[in-house]
């Protein structure tokens, strides 16, 4: 953490929490003029978006496109993985939005339509929208590793959005691996959805494998030379782990992972072949389909869009939020999604009344389970930097767990951590 320690860090990001509620609450007298707004993808962001729309402007007519009856967050999947959690524990329905007042439809996307206002879906109906805000999370980017496509990840699941047939099938490989096999985690390339998520997964893997199969070895390929929290996570893995784990950066192996062959379960880097007991392969990663689909994204396969507000660059009326958009420094992360739909809903309920929206603070948590017992956490508080359209989000502080600090400091991290997924998952889906 850069000039402040995290009792002062916590301070800052109280009060700037604290300011961003004034200033909020100050500027949004509720919307009451209606307008219709279709929100699209019903996770982290576009649920919070859609449920602090009818906050801000309870007139507001707001519908949400969903294509799953259960959401499975991602965060808090590694624990299902790692044994620790059940994967029903993760799941949650949409009734909390229903009685917040918002019409829950489901149905897959498959347009948006700025100029005519209106989100085709697969289902032949069309929605039509004052102003639409987009929430649909990632996609991959196939053939990016040789011969690994949508079929691979029976054999080699992703396991990077969660539910039974990726968070359940990687856990259910690994409690029919024999022990004295290698799992091999191949982490992608910046940016990607939850920068830590990769090496959280790598230690609770790690801790089923000792407790269970102690003769296993955990083989982590890297597309990247660094990684978010990894003075943490190295910590924990020479602490807790004892030489189960190995660690390649894209220096040792000129890249990571290049070419997988699911049906003899070999993953091969440019120099080496492995064999895989279980392969958990995370491919390069895009903005979601729908956003590809309808030209919200730039050369770089993520949504442009004015930090101020989220509107798109590129199609007006249309607010992009979540791991979709560009909103650097933030990293892609749920914690941020909600903090962005936040943002959006005030902007667009403001929109819709004909006022300004307010000037937005935004905020990241994130915790990582070193252990089921032993958990650290990195925060973040931004705020916007400049005026008009160019605008940028800015860092006003941030902080990291120390690394030296006690066992029982870990200890207490891991109860937050229970917190803000119980917080997180009641504001969104209560
Ligand atoms: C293993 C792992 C661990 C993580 N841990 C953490 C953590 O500890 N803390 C944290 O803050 N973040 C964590 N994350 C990141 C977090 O899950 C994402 O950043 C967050 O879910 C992003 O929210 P979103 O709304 O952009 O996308 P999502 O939550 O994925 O929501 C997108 C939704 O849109 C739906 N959708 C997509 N396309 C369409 C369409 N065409 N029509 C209708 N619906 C559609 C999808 O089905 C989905 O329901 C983790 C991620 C992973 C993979």
């Amino acid at each position: 953490m850069a000039g402040m320690n995290r009792r002062n860090f916590l301070k800052t990001a109280g009060l700037t929490g604290m300011a961003t509620g004034i200033s909020m609450t100050a500027g949004m007298a509720h919307a009451r003029s209606g307008g219709k707004v279709v929100v699209v993808g019903g996770g982290t962001g576009g649920a919070t978006a859609a449920r602090y729309l009818k906050h801000y402007g309870p007139d507001l007519d707001v519908t949400l496109i969903t294509n799953e009856k259960t959401h499975y967050t991602c965060y808090f999947s590694n624990l299902v993985i790692g044994g620790v959690r059940s994967l029903d524990s993760i799941g949650h329905g949409y009734d909390g939005l229903r009685a917040a007042g918002v019409k829950v439809v489901y149905g897959t996307a498959t347009g948006i339509d700025g100029d005519a206002r209106q989100v085709h879906t697969a289902e032949g109906d069309r929605y039509g929208f004052d102003r639409c805000i987009v929430s649909p999370g990632i996609d991959f980017q196939w053939g990016a590793i040789d011969g690994y496509d949508e079929a691979a990840t029976e054999a080699m699941p992703h396991a990077w959005k969660a539910g039974p047939g990726t968070t359940g099938l990687l856990r259910k490989q690994l409690e029919a691996m024999p022990d004295g096999g290698t799992v091999v985690i191949a982490p992608p390339p910046n940016p990607f959805r939850c920068p830590p998520g990769p090496y959280e997964r790598t230690c609770l893997i790690a801790n089923y494998l000792k407790e269970n199969k102690p003769r296993s070895k955990v083989l982590v390929i890297d597309a990247k030379d660094a990684f978010s929290k990894q003075g943490l996570f190295e910590q924990a893995w020479g602490r807790f782990y004892d030489g189960m784990i190995e660690w390649l950066p894209a220096a040792e192996t000129a890249g990571g992972v290049r070419a997988v062959d699911p049906g003899n379960m070999k993953v091969l880097t440019e120099f080496d072949e492995f064999d895989a007991a279980v392969a958990n392969i995370i491919p390069p990663q895009k903005a979601g389909k729908i956003a590809q689909d309808s030209g919200l994204v730039d050369s770089s396969g993520w949504c442009p869009v004015m930090q101020a507000t989220f509107e798109s660059r590129v199609m007006e009326n249309v607010h992009v939020i979540g791991d979709a958009c560009i909103a650097s420094p933030m990293p892609k992360s749920g914690y941020a999604a909600s903090s962005q739909a936040k943002v959006a809903a005030a902007a667009v309920a403001a929109k819709l009344e004909g006022r300004e929206p307010p000037r937005p603070s935004y905020v990241n948590t994130c915790y990582s389970f070193g252990r089921p017992d032993h958990a650290f956490s990195v925060a973040a508080v931004y705020r916007l930097e400049g005026r008009g359209d160019d605008a940028n989000i800015g860092v006003v502080s941030s902080g990291l767990s120390p690394a030296d600090a006690p066992d029982e400091f870990f200890e207490r991290e891991v109860l937050y951590a229970e917190s803000w997924y119980n917080n997180l998952v009641a504001e969104i889906f209560g």
